[in-house]
């Protein structure tokens, strides 16, 4: 039964426009196959350009397995070996794309601005001969036969290859609201519950914490459980704002308090205020202050570890000692709370801060459901899955981005090959 596309992309994200670029690049001559990819957002590309600040982390310069969760290990090394870091860094260069490395790794593009990046994925597709279908919501996938039925807001068409590229539910307005995953379960997929990952974390309405909003400092994280067992530790940035917690090291660790809490509600999580330091050692540093500057008031001591608004505040509503207290009166009880306070801070976290402020979706259709040496579908022939609609979510840094293209590529190549 002739058909309407050879090769129909749903989704024009990350993976999808990889996808369509290998794709036109894998077919014998530019053009001897049709392949577009269909989009159902006006404009394309909404979550490369608002990534990493509007300047698009496109990779790390140091990407393992170990940056990624959801899947098994080994499958997600097979992907990513396929399409490595220094393979990102030659395709965009080959793009007219340079790429700088920053002090924490991460890689952004020289000039700074996401638009380079899309712009030069755009042209790629075009130049592969894979047409770009705006506007076009894909609702529902059905196999009849040996091709696929696609029915789209613009209308009904038929494909011999589907690449489900549709992403995951987070920042929805950029178009990925989580139909991928009905389309894949109508496909004979299933999908491992999903919820937001590199997503801020909310305090109580008035902790005092929230009064430091734009406060930044180096930080160590810990989530443990109710019974006291250390689950995570990650360290970095955090940031404090109106409403709770941000900053790299706090959206690393969301997506673990999410899924810990939603079993243990009780579980905790704890702030190490001087990362260099633990209780023992910052005890010991105290203690040492207080003979050698006995008259020297808590919060000048205070001062010299914090920032200065954060030292206050923490004597006052949280370890509610006199600031003006000089170190030779501090009880011993009182310098091991402090001690406690500065190593282990409680964060009374209520809830994440949902998918229209997640950076990733944790969970989708699993790995073991698709061929990872090609990315073909085990449920259902002829269906290809990558990027983000997959159970696979990377930490913060460029890995979700540099899992996007590996796995696209994949598909791309793969859905070509299985024509031929
Ligand atoms: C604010 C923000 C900043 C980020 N910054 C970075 C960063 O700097 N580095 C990094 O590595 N990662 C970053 N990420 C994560 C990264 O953007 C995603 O992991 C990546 O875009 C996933 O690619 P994807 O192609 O799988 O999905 P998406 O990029 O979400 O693309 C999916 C596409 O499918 C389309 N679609 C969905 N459903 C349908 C349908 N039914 N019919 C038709 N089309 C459909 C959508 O319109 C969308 O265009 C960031 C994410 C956010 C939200």
């Amino acid at each position: 039964m002739p058909t309407d596309l050879d090769i129909a992309i749903i989704g024009a994200g990350a993976a999808g426009l990889m996808a369509s670029i290998f794709a036109g690049r894998s077919a014998a001559s530019p053009g001897a196959l049709q392949i577009a990819a269909l989009d159902g957002a006006a404009k394309i590309g909404a979550k490369i350009l608002v990534a990493g600040g509007g300047r698009c982390n496109v990779t790390h310069d140091v990407v393992t397995p170990d940056d990624f969760f959801g899947g098994n290990r080994n499958q997600v090394t097979k992907v990513l070996r396929s399409f490595t870091a220094e393979n990102t860094v030659a395709f965009f260069e080959e793009l007219g794309v340079t790429l700088k490395r920053e002090e924490t790794g991460k890689l952004f593009p020289t000039t700074d601005d996401a638009q380079t990046v899309l712009d030069a994925l755009l042209r790629a597709a075009g130049e592969a001969r894979a047409e770009l279908r705006v506007g076009c919501r894909v609702e529902r996938v059905d196999r009849g036969g040996d091709a696929f039925v696609i029915t789209t807001s613009l209308g009904e068409l038929t494909a011999r290859r589907v690449v489900l590229a549709t992403g995951g539910k987070s920042l929805p307005k950029t178009g990925s609201d989580g139909h991928g995953y009905t389309i894949a379960q109508s496909l004979g997929h299933t999908v491992t519950a999903t919820t937001p990952a590199l997503v801020p974390l909310v305090l109580p309405k008035g902790h005092w914490l929230t009064t430091l909003s734009g406060l930044s400092l180096p930080v160590e994280l810990t989530l443990s459980s109710a019974s006291g067992k250390v689950l995570r530790r990650d360290s970095g940035p955090m940031l404090l704002t109106h409403f709770g917690l941000s900053g790299p090291v706090v959206l690393d660790i969301s997506r673990h308090w999410v899924a810990e809490h939603a079993s243990d509600p009780a579980c905790r999580l704890t702030a190490n205020l001087l990362p260099d330091d633990d209780f023992n050692s910052l005890d010991h540093r105290l203690q040492k202050s207080t003979h050698s500057q006995p008259r020297t008031p808590v919060i000048a001591v205070l001062r010299r570890l914090l920032p200065d608004r954060l030292a206050v505040l923490l004597l006052a509503r949280h370890a509610t000692i006199d600031p003006a207290l000089p170190m030779a009166q501090l009880s011993k009880e009182d310098r091991r709370a402090l001690a406690h306070a500065l190593t282990a801070l409680p964060l009374p976290v209520e809830r994440d801060r949902g998918y229209l402020f997640a950076e990733v979706t944790a969970g989708g259709v699993p790995l073991s459901e698709v061929d990872v040496s090609t990315m073909a579908s085990r449920r259902c022939p002829g269906l290809f899955l990558c990027g983000e609609v997959l159970d696979v979510d990377g930490r913060i840094g460029g890995y979700n981005f540099q899992w996007a293209w590996a796995s696209g590529r994949l598909a791309g190549i793969h859905a070509v090959k299985s024509l031929l």
